[in-house]
């Protein structure tokens, strides 16, 4: 498996790009660009992108629309790019809860700098996850913070009682466990005559797909 995060930049001025991957490759990096919101939303579906560079100003879309779009499916940190006289742009985006945001001009060894913090900042949970597990499920990833789990970099849809019932079983993957660990686990008042609940809510988990 390549551990080699790859980073995805929408942006339209080639030469911005070109300055952004040259610095992120520098640094390790793989690096995808493209240039519409429509192929960016392509890219992230067909990869396991672990951190999206977004110009604002994309010319078939306004950047903090995509975000949206984007968030509704995946967990991918986002640096915007905004213009420097996007001023309500950056309090747009930080209301999105955007993970960091660089105005035009930008350093490109300032952008691979907060890209590093982004990244080690959004794997914290995970971070957190194989510190309590020698061995943790290679194949899932665990963002606590926005209750959701990848599989093989996909998005899982899982309800609530889904998410805290498959976050244990990622966490320790040869453990069993009795159907009151998992209903004291997953509920908050657990009420032992519906054990059977469990069932179901496992049946379901393991139909999952990922989207
Ligand atoms: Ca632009």
């Amino acid at each position: 498996m390549n551990n080699t995060p790859k980073i995805l930049i929408a942006e339209d001025e080639p030469a911005i790009v070109d300055t952004i991957v040259y610095a992120l490759e520098l640094d390790g990096f793989k690096a995808d660009s493209c240039s519409t919101g429509e192929e960016a939303l392509a890219l992230l579906e067909a990869n396991n992108v672990a951190l999206l560079i977004l110009d604002v100003g994309l010319p078939d879309t306004n950047g903090f629309d995509l975000a949206r779009d984007i968030r509704g499916r995946h967990s991918i940190p986002i640096i915007f790019l905004t213009a420097r006289s996007d001023v309500i742009d950056r309090v747009v985006g930080l209301e999105l809860g955007t993970d960091d945001y660089m105005t035009k001009p930008f350093s490109p060894r300032e952008l691979t700098a907060r890209v590093k913090a982004v990244l080690r900042r959004t794997t914290a949970g995970e971070a957190n996850l194989d510190k309590d597990n020698a061995s943790p499920h290679p194949h899932f990833a665990v963002y606590r913070e926005q209750l959701q789990i990848r599989y093989h970099g996909r998005l899982l849809t899982l309800s609530r009682y889904e998410y805290r019932l498959l976050e244990l079983l990622v966490r320790s993957p040869s453990r069993v466990y009795t159907r009151s660990q998992l209903m004291n686990h997953g509920w908050e008042e657990p009420d032992f005559s519906m054990e059977r609940t469990v069932d179901t809510h496992i049946k379901t988990i393991r139909r999952t797909e990922a989207t």
